[in-house]
C-alpha cells in the first residue's frame, strides 16, 4: 500500500509533537474531544436542516475507551467522519496553516511554546501515541476508510468496514520511558479527572465505562464490582453557566478549547440578556496581538449559536472593526437556524445583539481604564492601534465611542494619558490640545518645534505611530479644546506684542528671506523668521492639511507618490547662525548659497526626511571646512 507523505509544515508540527518534552501532553484528550464535538455539531446541524437525515438525541455522542491489555485508548464519535477525501486533506495537512511561521527557530525546538499556546489539533496526538489509527464513515459516503500513521513516515489510507457514520480515533500507547509514564492514560480516574478539566462543557455527552461496587444482590451485603456506562462531562455549555460559579480558569480552560487565541485572555466577559433581544455571550480580549492581526488575513468574527447549535464558525457582522480583536461566542434563541449568511447581516436581532456587544465591550474597557490601569495598558499596548484606527474609520463616525479609549504618551508625565487627563491639567489660557510627531520619543524630545511650546510650560502629547496624526486629524478637537501640532504654522501662543516685534523683524528681512526663499524655490513655500525656536537655528513646518508626518506616511503609499506637504523653512532670528546670513547677504552671494542649503538640509534631517542630494550636502560641508 502506498505510504503518502505528510505535507512539509505539518511534517514539521508532527515531529515537535513527537519529540515534544512538554508536560502536559494530557492535553491531547482535550484536542481529539472537541474535534469529535466539532465533527457532532456538523452532522447535528446538517440533521437540522436536511430532512432525509433524521437523528435522535440520543444518537450524538462521544465515547472514550481504555483496553489496557493492548495499551490502546480509543475516542469514538458519531459525528459526520471523513470520506477518502476529507481524510487525506484534513489529516495530512495542517489547517491552521502559516501558524508556525511566526515563530522563531528556537521556540520550535521543543515545541513548547507552541503545544503550551497554540492548541495543536489533531497531531497532538503523536505525543503520547505511537501509532494512530483512524476509522473513519462520511455521512456523504458508504464505504469507511482507515487512516494509520506511526509518525514523520507518512500515512496510509485505505478502504475498511465500519457501519455507522462516525470517527474512531485510535491511539496505541508508547512505551514508558524513565520520565514518563505513559500508562496514566489508560487509567479511569485520570481519564475522568482530564475529561473533566478541559471538556466538561461540551454539549454531548462524553461516555466512558467505569467500573462501580455494586450490591450483587439486592438483599446480600456484599459489593461486586461490575461495569457500568457514564456520562462524564456536565453538558452545561459554559455560557449558560452562572457566572458566580465560573472560575478565571473555567474561563480560560474555554478559551484554549476553543482556540481562540495563543494566548491567555487578559479579560473575560460573560453576557447573559434577557431583554428586547435575548442572548448568551462569552466574549474575550486576549493579551497578545495575534501574529496576523494587523494583516489581511486576519478575520475578524465571533461564532454564533441558535439555541445551541453552532450556525457560523466566525460571523463579522457581530463585532465593529475597531473591536475585531474580540474573541468569544454568542447563543440566541431569537435567530433562525436557517439563517442565510447573507439573510444575517439584515437581521434586526442580530444588528440588536451586535449593537449590544459594542456596548458592553467598550464599557468593559472604560471599567477597565477606570479601575485596573496596568491591565488596559497592556491591552492598548496590543491594540489601541485599533482603537485609533476606529476613530479615523467611516470619517469619524465612531469617534464619539472611542475617544475617552485613547491613549497617548504625555511629555509631562513621561507616561500614557487620557485626553481627558490632559484636558483636566490644561492651564485656562492654553488654546490648544499639543502634540508633535516623529519616530520615537527621545526623537520627538529633541525636536526644535516643542521648544517653544515647552517653555510655556504646557504639556505635548508625542505621536510614534502612522495612524495617529490622521486619527487625531478626524477626531479635530476633544472636549471643545482643538488639536494643535507643535510644527504647524500658528501655535496661538504669541503674545500680541511678539507678534508685532516679529512683523517688524520680518519687514526688514524681508530682501534676505526672499533671496533665501529663490534660492530653495520648489522645495520649500516659504523662509521666515521663527516664533517657536529658542536654541536651535532652523527648523522645518508645515502649512495646510498635510503636515511633514503625514506627507511621509502617505507617500509610502503605492498611489500617494506626489503628496507633498507645504513646508516652510524658519530661522531662530536670535541666532549667531542668523546674523552670518545677514551678513552675506549683503557680501557674499554664493556664501548664502551655501549657507541656505546647509540650513535647509539640516533640517529635512532633523525631521528625520533623507537629504534629496546627499553627495552635494557633504560637498557643501566640506566647503565651509577648508
Ligand atoms: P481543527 O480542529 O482546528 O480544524 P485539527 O488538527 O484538530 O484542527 O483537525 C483537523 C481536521 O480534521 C478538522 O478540521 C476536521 O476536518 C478533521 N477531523 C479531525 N477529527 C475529526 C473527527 N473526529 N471527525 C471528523 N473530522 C475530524
Ligand atoms: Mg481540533
Amino acid at each position: 500500500m502506498a505510504v503518502k507523505e505528510f505535507q512539509a509544515e505539518s511534517k514539521r508540527l508532527l515531529e515537535m509533537m513527537i519529540n515534544s518534552i512538554y508536560s502536559q501532553k494530557e492535553i491531547f484528550l482535550r484536542e481529539l474531544i472537541s474535534n469529535a464535538s466539532d465533527a457532532i455539531d456538523k452532522l447535528y446541524y446538517k440533521a437540522l436542516t436536511d430532512d432525509s437525515l433524521s437523528f435522535h438525541q440520543d444518537s450524538y455522542y462521544i465515547k472514550v475507551t481504555a483496553d489496557k491489555k493492548n495499551r490502546e485508548l480509543t475516542i469514538t464519535d458519531t459525528g459526520i467522519g471523513m470520506t477518502e477525501e476529507e481524510l487525506e486533506a484534513n489529516l495530512g495537512t495542517i489547517a491552521k496553516s502559516g501558524s508556525l511561521a511566526f515563530k522563531n527557530e528556537n521556540e520550535m525546538k521543543d515545541g513548547h511554546d507552541i503545544i503550551g499556546q497554540f492548541g495543536v489539533g489533531f497531531y497532538s496526538a503523536f505525543m503520547v501515541a505511537d501509532t494512530v489509527t483512524v476509522y473513519t464513515k462520511s455521512v456523504n459516503s458508504n464505504q469507511a476508510f482507515k487512516w494509520e500513521s506511526n509518525g514523520l513516515d507518512g500515512f496510509t489510507i485505505e478502504p475498511t468496514d465500519k457501519n455507522t457514520v462516525g470517527t474512531e480515533v485510535v491511539i496505541k500507547l508508547r512505551a514508558n520511558t524513565e520520565e514518563e509514564n505513559y500508562d496514566e492514560f489508560l487509567e479511569e480516574y485520570r481519564l475522568k479527572s482530564i475529561i473533566k478539566k478541559y471538556s466538561d462543557f461540551i454539549r454531548y455527552p462524553i461516555k466512558m465505562d467505569v467500573t462501580v461496587q455494586k450490591p450483587e444482590d439486592d438483599d446480600k451485603e456484599e459489593l461486586a464490582e461490575v461495569t457500568e456506562e457514564q456520562t462524564i462531562n456536565s453538558m452545561v455549555p459554559i455560557w449558560r453557566k452562572n457566572k458566580n460559579e465560573l472560575t478565571k480558569e473555567d474561563y480560560e480552560a474555554f478559551y484554549a478549547e476553543k482556540h481562540y487565541g495563543f494566548d491567555k485572555p487578559l479579560q473575560h466577559i460573560h453576557l447573559s440578556v434577557d431583554g428586547a433581544v435575548r442572548y448568551q455571550a462569552v466574549l474575550f480580549i486576549p493579551e497578545q496581538t495575534p501574529f496576523d492581526y494587523y494583516t489581511k488575513e486576519y478575520e475578524k468574527g465571533l461564532e454564533l449559536y441558535s439555541n445551541s447549535v453552532l450556525i457560523m464558525e466566525k460571523c463579522p457582522d457581530l463585532l465593529p472593526d475597531y473591536f475585531g480583536f474580540v474573541k468569544g461566542m454568542v447563543d440566541s434563541e431569537d435567530l433562525s437556524l436557517n439563517i442565510s449568511r447573507e439573510m444575517l447581516q439584515h437581521d434586526r436581532q442580530l444588528q440588536l445583539i451586535a449593537k449590544n456587544i459594542k456596548n458592553k465591550i467598550k464599557g468593559q474597557l472604560k471599567d477597565l481604564l477606570k479601575n485596573d490601569r496596568e491591565k488596559y495598558e497592556t491591552f492598548y499596548q496590543a491594540f489601541g492601534r485599533q482603537l485609533k484606527f476606529g476613530v479615523q474609520m467611516d470619517f469619524g463616525a465612531h469617534k464619539k465611542d472611542l475617544e475617552d479609549l485613547l491613549l497617548f504618551y504625555s511629555s509631562k508625565e513621561k507616561k500614557m494619558v487620557t485626553l481627558a487627563e490632559y484636558v483636566e491639567r490644561m492651564p485656562e489660557e492654553q488654546p490648544y490640545i499639543y502634540y508633535a510627531t516623529g519616530e520615537s520619543y527621545s526623537r520627538i524630545e529633541k525636536m526644535p518645534q516643542t521648544e517653544m511650546v515647552l517653555d510655556k510650560g504646557y504639556e505635548i502629547l508625542y505621536f510614534t505611530e502612522d495612524i495617529d496624526e490622521f486619527a487625531i486629524k478626524t477626531l479635530m478637537s476633544y472636549q471643545d479644546k482643538e488639536f494643535k501640532s507643535v510644527s504647524s504654522g500658528d501655535l496661538g501662543i504669541e503674545s500680541e506684542d511678539d507678534e508685532k516685534e516679529e512683523k517688524a523683524e520680518e519687514e526688514q528681512n524681508q530682501e534676505l528671506f526672499a533671496a533665501m526663499k529663490e534660492i530653495l524655490a520648489g522645495k520649500v513655500k516659504d523662509v521666515r523668521a521663527s516664533k517657536r525656536l529658542r536654541s536651535h537655528p532652523v527648523c522645518l513646518t508645515a502649512e495646510g492639511e498635510i503636515s511633514i508626518e503625514m506627507e511621509k506616511v502617505l507617500k509610502s503609499m503605492p498611489d500617494n507618490q506626489d503628496i507633498q506637504a507645504e513646508k516652510v523653512l524658519e530661522i531662530n532670528t536670535d541666532h549667531d547662525v542668523y546674523q552670518s546670513l545677514k551678513d552675506n547677504f549683503n557680501k557674499d552671494k554664493d556664501k548664502l548659497t551655501l549657507y541656505t542649503n546647509l540650513l535647509y538640509n539640516q533640517a529635512l534631517l532633523i525631521e528625520g526626511l533623507s537629504v534629496e542630494d546627499p553627495v552635494a550636502f557633504t560637498d557643501d560641508i566640506c566647503k565651509i571646512m577648508v
